[in-house]
């Protein structure tokens, strides 16, 4: 593409907004539209009495690949955004009481992990040179590359062999490290994006090298100021952003696209489209009309989901100050929890949470001397477990309040100035998330890289895909590095 080009993406999630930017900045005119009535998809931003509550992620690793954004505009982020370390990065918490603070600090690590079993001293070292040797290959090397043809998957089998990529998150953490609790403690950040530590690549270790390297980070004024800064630097450079348009269909001539239609007949011509909605959707919906679209969709449809969650956003009149701004709340089991959110066809008993508490390291969020919080639960997504989500939600946030009212916030139904849920049937009806996944394909690795949707589609040569559908998959920094191998593709090729 050259700069007359133009060029349209559906959906202003982290990937779309990340992809419109590069295309901007390099000429290619660039209309971003997006269904909802605010940008930033899973990060959309809810602002109910005076708190505000970032709808999805929180926690933002890899402040470089969002530098670069703003480099590649020719503009500095901190004009725009400025990024706060946090620290811990987790606390990590038991139900017998005890917890685990994993912060960037060797020292304090090993203390710890001392203090719970000497021998996963040496052990963890070993775990994170091995998820070092990951991240290299895969996140550095690989994660922005895109995995067009089968001969890339080979070219990157003896690496993905030597790092025994066929075993799990899990297993591979269980060769380090013996004590239950740090396996967990290791083990869990492939849910992050979606994955089962159980049945989830080894690769996804990576997450740990990945934080340990450049930290943990929140943008001051929430993830809702960091969505603001790219949609600024966009405009910016030029660019153009539609909201409250939802796109209905992707144009098509012979085996090109020539534009998108929106729901309300509107017609957008470009060289080129993009897509930053769910897969599915794309093909199934966007592309229904065309014979590529029907067979894609109905291919994608045979593929594994990731799991969904249940989120409850809730204010309060009191700031716990006894939180840090992350917490995992393990719940009594971890393995048969994990087997059923993936697998079962109902909510189980027990839960696993993970607590969001902002304010501690930005007071701002909420009125003075109160504070912003979010929860959520991993569930199964509909296809597995097809729940009444409009009766069940209530209940299942009653336990929920009930749950860390006990543990770990003390007085919080007396507090509670308001609150909202967002449930499986949210991430479908608002996201067009297919199953109300909220991470799309599951990331196994017969489902990643090459065999993973591509980043430009393999008939239809002007439309590209962009986001956690398509390679290296979910999560911020990889739908960021999505974008650039997607972007990568768009202004390579010849209009
Ligand atoms: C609750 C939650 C917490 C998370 N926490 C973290 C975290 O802490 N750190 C992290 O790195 N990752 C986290 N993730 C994962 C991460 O948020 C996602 O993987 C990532 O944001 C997805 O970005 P995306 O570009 O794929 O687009 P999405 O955010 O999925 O956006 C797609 C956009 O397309 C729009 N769209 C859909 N259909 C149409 C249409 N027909 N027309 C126009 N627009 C359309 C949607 O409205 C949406 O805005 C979390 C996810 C969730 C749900």
């Amino acid at each position: 593409m050259n700069a007359s080009n133009t060029a349209v993406v559906v959906g202003a999630g982290f990937g779309g907004l990340a992809l419109a930017i590069r295309l901007q900045a390099q000429g290619v005119q660039t209309t971003l539209l997006e269904k909802r009535d605010k940008p930033g998809g899973r990060a959309y931003v809810y602002e109910d009495e005076g708190f505000v509550f970032d709808a999805g992620p929180t926690v933002i690793t890899d402040p470089s690949a969002l530098e670069e954004l703003f480099t590649a505009g020719g503009r500095r982020m901190a004009d725009y955004v400025e990024l706060l370390p946090v620290s811990p990065f987790y606390r990590l918490c038991w139900e017998d009481g005890s917890h685990f603070d994993y912060a960037n600090d060797q020292e304090a690590l090993d203390r710890q992990i001392h203090a719970r079993n000497p021998a996963d001293v040496a052990g963890y070292r070993r775990f994170l040179a091995y998820s070092q040797a990951v991240f290299a290959e895969g996140y550095l090397k690989l994660g922005a590359v895109p995995f067009l043809s089968f001969r890339d998957m080979i070219s990157a089998g003896p690496q993905l062999a030597r790092l025994q990529a066929w075993r799990s998150v899990y297993g591979i953490v269980s060769r380090f490290i013996q004590d239950e609790q740090l396996r967990q403690a290791f083990s869990f950040h492939s849910l992050l994006v979606g994955g089962n530590p159980f049945a989830t690549s080894s690769i996804y270790t990576l997450i740990h090298a990945l934080e340990r390297q450049w930290g943990v980070w929140f943008p001051r004024g929430g993830t809702g100021a960091l969505v603001r800064g790219l949609v600024e630097l966009f405009e910016d450079l030029g660019g153009r952003i539609e909201l409250n348009a939802p796109v209905a269909a992707i144009e098509t001539q012979g085996t090109r696209v020539t534009g998108v239609r929106l729901d309300d007949g509107r017609l957008f011509k470009a060289d080129a489209v993009a897509s930053n909605a769910d897969v599915v959707h794309t093909y199934a919906h966007l592309l229904g009309a065309h014979p590529r679209g029907a067979a894609q969709a109905d291919a994608l449809r045979k593929k594994r989901f990731s799991n969904s969650l249940f989120v409850l956003y809730f204010g309060l009149d009191h700031h716990h100050d006894q939180l840090r701004h992350h917490t995992v709340c393990f719940g009594p089991r971890y393995r048969e929890l994990i087997t059923e959110i993936f697998g079962g066809n109902a909510l189980a008993d027990d839960f696993s949470l993970y607590l969001h508490a902002p304010c501690i390291t930005d007071a701002s969020l909420a009125p003075p001397g109160c504070g912003s919080h979010y929860v959520l639960a991993p569930v199964p997504h509909l296809g597995n477990a097809p729940i009444d989500w409009t009766v069940e939600g209530p209940r299942y946030r009653d336990r929920i309040f009930d749950y860390l009212e006990q543990r770990y916030m003390p007085g919080l139904r007396s507090q509670l100035v308001t609150s909202r849920i967002f449930t499986p049937l949210d991430f479908r009806d608002e996201l067009n998330a297919h199953l109300g996944s909220a991470f799309s394909l599951e990331p196994i690795l017969t489902q990643s890289a090459w065999f993973r949707p591509h980043n430009r589609d393999a008939d239809l040569s002007n439309l590209y895909l962009v986001g956690a559908g398509t390679h290296p998959g979910a999560g911020v920094p990889g739908v960021i590095g999505s974008a650039k191998a997607t972007a990568g593709l768009m202004l390579e090729a010849q209009a």
